[in-house]
């Protein structure tokens, strides 16, 4: 580490739980993160600016209006630019040394196995279930760690799925993927604190796994925006999960 890392990141390495070795491994750490929205905006900001030291943006959609009440990534002037080039921008203002990659397409099976082998983490920021399932059958086979994230109206969740431990479950020993359409918040709304909550808590549990101190894996938070609540649920591993098992 330079003496300028050394001095951008001195709060963290002051921390006994990270250090100077803690903060080296999140500057050798890639990170893929699946959708720049409303989830996405925080996670990338916050690993962007804790020293992530590369991050890989998947997300085909481009800026819309309605976008900018909760995605704090994009501004006014990113509206009708693909979110992850708007994203991008933003990230190497904050930190001009980060590596970022885009993925500005609908990635193939093969093509998210690939990018999920590569990464040592991959947080899910998307806004749908087909696409869920998908990322977690591919994070399953290439044993990487998943964060998981949702939010919608006043409500949120977040959870690890770490299939490198033989315990731990996967997103579909909790959610059966026959005949899910799922609400979306395009259809049922959403608070815009409430994704940055949710998002927040990706990033940081993004961090925890990392530094090997995962929190959520085998754990799901559930947040309640109205009465500003948390449910902590343990989850357990479906032993005839078609996934996983
Ligand atoms: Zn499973």
């Amino acid at each position: 580490m330079n003496k300028q890392q050394h001095n951008r990141y001195q709060r963290q390495i002051r921390l006994a739980s990270i250090g100077e070795k803690g903060q080296q491994r999140l500057l050798d750490s890639r990170v893929l993160i699946i959708g720049l929205g409303g989830l996405g905006s925080p996670v990338a900001l916050y690993l962007a600016a804790a020293g992530v030291g590369e991050l890989v943006l998947s997300d085909y959609d481009v800026v819309e209006e309605s976008n900018l009440q909760r995605q704090i990534i994009h501004t006014q002037a990113s509206i009708g630019r693909l979110k992850v080039e708007s994203a991008k921008e933003r990230l190497l203002a904050i930190n001009p040394e980060l590596k970022i990659s885009c993925l500005p397409h609908q990635l193939s099976a093969d093509e998210l196995q690939d990018q999920c082998s590569k990464a040592d983490v991959v947080v899910d920021c998307i806004d749908n279930f087909p696409g869920r399932f998908l990322i977690n059958k591919a994070c399953v086979e290439t044993q990487t760690p998943l964060v998981s994230g949702a939010a919608i109206k006043l409500e949120g969740q977040v959870t690890t799925f770490d299939s490198r431990l033989k315990t731990s479950p996967c997103y579909q020993c909790l959610y059966t993927d026959e005949g899910v359409e799922g609400a979306t918040c395009e259809r049922e709304g959403v608070v815009a604190p409430v994704v940055g909550v949710i998002g927040t808590m990706q990033a940081q549990e993004v961090i925890n796994v990392l530094l090997g101190k995962s929190a959520l894996t085998g754990t799901l938070m559930i947040f309640d925006a109205q009465y500003l609540d948390w449910q902590r649920i343990t989850l357990l591993k479906n032993p005839v999960c078609p996934i996983c098992h």
